[in-house]
């Protein structure tokens, strides 16, 4: 990613760097036109790489001596492993019931890792009042750090690239905190007013209908993100009920003419198995995309309607299947 050096805000580090973006543009199985773009060929397996080394890179840069951090996973394990290879100190929140994979994967990198008895949103606040009173350390949080977003904004700039500046007219999103929309967005948004896009693809948010506090707000048309009580989902890296930027999230789906859909539970573990049928091995998180391609393009508007039928769709694949597996 560091071939966009140009538009990030800190410079290339060849100690801190593993070689994270660019990852491969395969076409997608069963649907002409669409694209699947594998991110979960990341150095530490989720798109979260593209973000944590910007903030490590910062955070190296800034002299502090450790990074605390709440996560359900993937952003936890990114930071983990780019903090070791400042040498700065990580500690990460995560919520009961996150993936033991993920848990390892930190400890295996150094982190010290705190499984915090409550929901993602209290593994937020333990971060924040552990920062309190811990001398030299910065809060790497990914969903409120502008910077991550800077980081995450380089995926839409290797889809430019990588179709040659014909991207399809729709780019699905998994939406949680939104971390992969904004940056998207942003990205898309810098291309446009540098005259390398026409205009913006529609951006489409998706969500665990378990858990879908935008799509509800979306529907509704309302600005803010509905205030409701999430039931268990499998996709646990999207589980965030109160997503602190949720009406920049609802602001950049609407301003680039998408929407916001849903996905239910069976419909995410059978996207997850024909993914893994394709040879594509990704956690149940990174098939909610796919399955509402897969909705959308056999159905109806309440499904998000024209969802890759016109002018095609790009599929990200986010986290790999092994960051779940037991
Ligand atoms: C973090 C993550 C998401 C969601 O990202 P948000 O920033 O919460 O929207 C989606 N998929 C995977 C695999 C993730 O790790």
């Amino acid at each position: 990613m560091w071939r966009y050096a140009e538009v990030l805000p800190v410079a290339f580090d060849a100690d801190v760097s593993m070689g994270e973006g660019l990852t491969p543009l395969v076409g997608a199985p069963g649907h002409p036109g669409c694209w699947l773009k594998l991110d979960y060929l990341m150095p530490t397996l989720s798109f979260k790489d593209r973000g944590a080394v910007v903030l490590a890179t910062l955070a190296k840069v800034t002299g502090a001596e450790r990074l605390v951090v709440d996560s359900s996973g993937n952003a936890g394990t990114a930071l983990a492993a780019y903090a070791a290879r400042c040498g700065v100190a990580c500690e990460v929140f995560v919520p009961r019931g996150t993936s033991g994979a993920k848990v390892n994967q930190m400890r295996a990198h150094g982190a010290d890792v705190h499984v915090v008895d409550g929901d993602r949103q209290a593994a937020a606040e333990a971060a924040i009042s552990r920062l309190a009173d811990a001398p030299g350390a910065r809060y790497a949080s990914h969903v409120y750090d502008p910077y991550f977003l800077h980081g995450t904004k380089t995926f839409a700039y290797e889809l430019w690239e990588q179709t040659a500046g014909h991207l399809p007219g729709t780019v699905l999103l998994p939406v949680g905190n939104g971390t992969l929309l904004l940056g998207a967005y942003l990205g898309f948004l810098e291309l446009v007013s540098r005259g390398y896009l026409p205009s913006l693809p529609r951006l489409v948010g998706v969500q665990a209908g378990r858990c879908a506090p935008l799509a509800a707000a979306y529907a509704r048309g309302l600005v803010q993100p509905v205030a409701l009580t999430p039931g268990p989902t499998v996709a646990e890296g999207i589980a965030i009920s109160r997503p602190p930027r949720g009406a920049q999230c609802l602001e950049a789906v609407r301003a680039s003419g998408g929407c916001f859909v849903t996905v239910d539970e069976e419909e995410i573990v059978a996207a997850q198995a024909e993914l893994a049928a394709n040879g594509l091995f990704v956690e149940p998180t990174a098939a909610v995309c796919w399955a509402a391609l897969v909705a959308g393009a056999d159905a109806d508007d309440d499904h998000g309607g024209s969802v890759g039928r016109d002018g095609g769709a790009v599929v990200p694949l986010c986290g790999s299947g092994l960051k779940t597996a037991h």
